[in-house]
């Protein structure tokens, strides 16, 4: 399965973080606690190279507090960067924004030199949330379906800390497999974009894996380890009395209520992926990549080459390799 989109305002998107950049002093990456690597975007560190940045773990009330805890090493060993994690619940997240902005950049600050930051994050990552509690008003506007957040705006933390919150978010190419299924369980991905069965049960392998037993506890299931995650999905289905003419589970039904259990943390705290996990598939997915655009490469050469000799110019789109998607197909 492939998740992909890239909707216009997106475009728009990277042109306005591009321009914005340029006048930035510290740039604040919202990630989702519960997939950090997943929902990091690589092309947001292309486009603000070497400014200083702030990775928020925000929902870590969602996520695996161990997880979280190497998450903030892995970010705060990194040069010019610091980690902090955050959640709905803290009544002044300002104040821990504001304090980590200023060990980032320690020569802005005071009228004559304030501080100028940019926050960033995909989708339903928390972001409208987090600004409408540090402003104490109703500015950005929240829902819980991806990509609300639409106009550029200016927001002033104190007298001298400026916040630009950018319109929407860049969509990367999604090059690791993994993070597709991780995004999409955990509601970052407009809901028509992704079939919610296959990527129930992709969460469940995972948690199988992982978490067994607070799927156990949840779901009052028998030990789940040695069953396939279909036949997980079927018990859950069952637990819950989603069944269909002739006693079949309504698995459609069943995937729905793993992926709202996850998302609303009834199964528990947790977490998707390690930074060492993480940086397996990324190798992994990098490599598959690079193999794909090297055979599209000789591909368009191979075609250029028989249209020369066949008089023929190139033809359009003809044998694209499906898995290398540059504009993905469905908004959120
Ligand atoms: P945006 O698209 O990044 O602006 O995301 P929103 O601020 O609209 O939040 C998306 C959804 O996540 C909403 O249903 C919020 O209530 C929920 N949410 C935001 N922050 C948190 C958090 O820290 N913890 C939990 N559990 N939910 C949150």
């Amino acid at each position: 399965m492939a998740i992909q989109w890239f909707p216009g305002h997106m475009h728009l998107t990277q042109k306005a973080i591009a321009e914005r950049v340029k006048d930035i002093d510290v740039v604040i990456e919202l990630l989702d606690a519960r997939l950090p690597g997943s929902s990091a975007n690589p092309m947001l560190a292309e486009l603000t190279g070497r400014k200083p940045g702030l990775k928020v773990l925000n929902k870590q009330d969602l996520a695996d507090p161990a997880c979280t805890a190497l998450w903030l090493a892995h970010y705060n060993a990194q040069p010019d960067t610091r980690a902090i994690g955050l959640d709905a619940s803290q009544a002044t997240p300002a104040r821990q924004l504001i304090e980590a902005c200023h060990q980032l950049a320690p020569q802005r600050g005071g009228m004559a030199k304030p501080m100028r930051v940019l926050i960033c994050g995909i989708p339903n990552v928390g972001k409208s949330t987090l600004i409408n509690t540090m402003t104490g008003s109703r500015k950005a506007k929240t829902g819980d379906e991806a990509g609300i957040t639409r106009i550029e705006q200016r927001i002033v933390l104190a007298d001298d800390f400026y916040l630009w919150d950018t319109p929407g978010m860049l969509w990367p190419r999604i090059i690791v497999a993994q993070s597709g299924y991780k995004l999409a369980a955990s509601g970052a991905v407009g809901r028509n974009a992704f079939d919610e069965e296959e990527v129930a049960l992709e969460l469940i392998g995972y948690l199988q894996g992982h978490y067994a037993g607070l799927v156990e506890a949840r779901f009052k299931l028998d030990p789940i380890d040695a069953l396939r995650d279909e036949q997980v999905l079927e018990a859950i289905g069952r637990a819950r009395g989603g069944l269909l003419a002739k006693g079949r589970v309504n698995l459609q039904k069943a995937a729905e209520i793993v992926l709202h259990e996850f998302r609303s943390g009834g199964i528990g705290r947790i977490t998707l992926e390690t930074p060492e996990e993480f940086a397996g598939w990324l190798a992994a997915g990098q490599q598959a990549d690079a193999e794909r655009a090297a055979k599209k490469q000789a591909r368009a050469a191979r075609k250029k080459g028989s249209g020369r000799r066949s008089g023929q110019g190139e033809g359009a789109g003809e044998g694209e390799d499906p898995g290398a998607q540059d504009s993905p197909a469905e908004g959120p």
